[in-house]
């Protein structure tokens, strides 16, 4: 493992609740750098090609069949993957970035669920513009539940109601719905996340007045950590020790925290 770069001050604890596999650098960054991260397999091939490979530090695989790809895999194919992961998700429903019919996608959603709640194994959400029906869901299967990058101006409440973790995205540099997710979340459910480098850079992109995005996943979450850490009015170093704390013994191990 190389050491951290010496600038005077120790390194941040770092955690990254929800991420992809993306490059092999940036996987490497992840376990080099002792960053704890949850690397989301999102079909079968994803999920093949990734758990075929020996395990690595810091790396946790989950995996469930996301949204986006409900019509090109089935349920049946995925379930292996499903067990061979200590987490199910990303699941949930898009009307927002993607059209798959919202039926198909309930119906794979609703027996993730299902299989999840069966299972005891936490899951991690995605809700884009189908946050109201989700929440819905979600009470009829009592469970440990991560909202991953909640962006949407209302429905926060029925998460919050729900005792959910929320991890927080690279946007909460400027995004007010994300803001006001960092603001709101109790102490002991706050997570943050880079999503992979590719949404780090979309979300520079996005800013009203563009970023430069950050080069390293390192860079990603010391940025979101700053930000969240100022909403919250703790130190980075503080914030970087909560967010991983909730994310090992809160989400993971389901621990009270
Ligand atoms: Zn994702």
């Amino acid at each position: 493992m190389s050491a951290p770069a010496r600038t005077g001050a120790p390194a941040l604890c770092l955690s990254d609740a929800h991420t992809h596999p993306g490059t092999p650098e940036e996987l490497s960054e992840r376990c080099e750098g002792a960053v704890l991260s949850l690397i989301c397999l999102t079909c079968p091939p994803q999920a093949e090609a990734f758990l075929a490979k020996a395990a690595r530090p810091y790396l946790i695989p989950t995996a469930g069949l996301h949204p986006w790809k409900a019509a090109s895999f089935s349920l049946e194919e995925m379930k292996p993957w499903l067990l061979a992961c200590p987490v199910i998700g990303e699941i949930g429903m898009d009307s927002v970035w993607c059209d798959v019919p919202l039926k198909l996608q309930e119906d794979v959603f609703t027996a993730q669920l299902e299989l999840a709640a069966q299972w005891k194994r936490p899951v991690i959400l995605h809700t884009k513009g189908q946050e109201k029906t989700i929440a819905a869901h979600l009470r009829r299967y009592p469970n440990r539940y991560l909202v991953h990058w909640y962006s949407c101006e209302s429905g926060l409440e029925d998460y919050l109601a729900l005792d959910c973790y929320f991890s927080i995205g690279p946007d909460v540099t400027w995004n007010p719905a994300v803001r006001a997710a960092a603001a709101r979340v109790p102490a002991n459910r706050l997570l943050i996340e880079t999503d992979g480098m590719s949404a780090v850079r979309w979300a520079a992109e996005e800013a009203p007045s563009p970023e430069t995005p950050p080069e390293t996943v390192r860079g990603s979450l010391e940025r979101t950590l700053a930000e969240v850490a100022a909403i919250r009015g703790l130190t980075p170093k503080q914030a970087g020790i909560l967010t991983r704390q909730n994310l090992t013994d809160g989400f993971l191990l389901g621990k009270s925290v």
